[in-house]
């Protein structure tokens, strides 16, 4: 494995402060809910200003209304949106990977009709893999999708679905035959299809984006199909790569570091200066790694592995390295807080634990990186 190292050139450097300025203008600090990296706030208007930058569906070519632009592109312009804890719930998975899914394994028809709605951040994709009883073990799943002439009649529960309730279309995996990894489909759900109920899961620290998805004979006609019958399963294993090799893995704490780099706590603190070094030397390294994927991206590799590894050491330094800021703070944070930033750090500590699930669990990602590295 080999992650060249890399800097950015001229050009992408104006991008970045092109996209500053940018933000500086559209999200002034408290005019908005703070977010934490990738989940940042639902705001579709916020998504649809982004899009008519040409910052949404970058990665998508322009005859369908994307940018065309590169992976190392989108990831700057990602970097300063998570730097901000800019509200991108809205458009961020269908910009990330249910696009470039439907690029390559969509049919023309599907390409014209939702890539361009993409692009103008228009529509909202939620993913639907896990179920009560099919997380890791995502081969195991039981919801089906069954044939009758034209028509597909969908049954069974989808859970943790992020944004299901937001979204305008619901991307999900059902089997349609009994082989356990050729019997996979993937269907493209719009919302509102009758015959689907999606309830939100409280998450711990108050917010709903999280849900279950009930389909009760939901029918779709053989034109929701996404690639082939049982094609599901590598579609959906080449969607989880696009999952985890970007900065947005890791950058959740960004707007808490920002801040505590500048508090007094830090000022006062030879032992917070040390620790903020080393936050700092970690997150430069890390940076460096996925702007080294994004790279390989570009020169039309498809690093999975490294991806993979890349998450499993970052999405566990974001863990440490909230551990580190809270104990030098001092005391309890509170969500109901008046100081928004404190309000973030509660929330954070609530919801790191979820940091090395989401995406894949650490222990998973380490078998990916083993499998992949033997087999080199
Ligand atoms: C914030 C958040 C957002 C999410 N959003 C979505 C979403 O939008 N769509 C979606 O489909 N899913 C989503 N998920 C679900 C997520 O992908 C699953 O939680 C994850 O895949 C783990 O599945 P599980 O929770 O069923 O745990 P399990 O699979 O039951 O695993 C429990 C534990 O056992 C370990 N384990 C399991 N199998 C093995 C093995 N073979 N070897 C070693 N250890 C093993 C796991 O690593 C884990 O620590 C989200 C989860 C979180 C936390």
């Amino acid at each position: 494995m080999n992650l060249a190292p890399t800097k950015l050139t001229d050009e992408e450097r104006n991008l970045q402060t092109e996209v500053r300025a940018f933000l500086d203008e559209r999200l002034p600090p408290g005019t908005y809910p703070l977010g934490l990296g990738m989940a940042g706030d639902v705001d579709p208007d916020f998504s649809r200003d982004l899009a008519a930058q040409g910052w949404v569906g970058m990665a998508l070519p322009t005859e369908y209304g994307g940018g065309g632009r590169t992976a190392v592109e989108r990831q700057i312009v990602v970097e300063e949106l998570l730097t901000r804890g800019a509200p991108i719930g809205f458009h961020w998975t269908a910009d990330r990977q249910s696009g470039l899914n439907i690029l390559h394994n969509g049919t023309e028809e599907q390409r014209r009709e939702l890539l361009p709605g993409i692009a103008r951040g228009e529509y909202s994709f939620a993913i639907g893999m896990s179920e009560p009883d099919a997380g890791s073990d995502l081969a195991s799943l039981r919801s089906k999708a069954v044939r009758e002439g034209n028509t597909w009649h969908v049954n069974g529960t989808k859970i943790w679905t992020s944004g299901a309730a937001t979204a305008t279309h619901i991307l999900g995996l059902f089997r349609t035959s009994d082989d356990r990894h050729g019997g996979m489909t993937q269907f493209i759900i719009p919302a509102g299809t009758p015959g689907m109920r999606i309830s939100p899961i409280p998450f711990i620290d108050g917010t709903q984006h999280f849900c279950e998805v009930v389909f009760d004979d939901l029918q779709l006609s053989d034109a929701a199909r996404l690639g082939e019958v049982g094609a599901g399963w590598g579609q959906n294993t080449s969607e989880l790569a696009l999952e985890r090799g970007g900065v947005d893995r890791w950058m959740s704490l960004m707007p808490i570091l920002e801040r505590w780099a500048t508090t007094e706590t830090v000022r006062d603190s030879a032992a917070a200066q040390i620790d903020l070094g080393r936050i700092l030397a970690r997150l430069w390294a890390y940076r460096g790694m996925s702007l080294s994927i994004a790279r390989l991206v570009d020169a039309g590799r498809f690093p999975v592995v490294e991806a993979a590894l890349v998450k499993e050491m970052a999405t566990q330094f974001e863990q440490e390295s909230l551990a580190l800021v809270r104990r030098h703070y001092g005391r309890a944070p509170s969500l109901n807080s008046a100081d928004p930033w404190e309000a973030l750090l509660a929330q954070a500590i609530l919801v790191a634990p979820s940091w090395t699930l989401r995406g894949g669990t650490t222990e998973i990602l380490r078998s990916v990186i083993s499998k992949g590295l033997v087999q080199r």
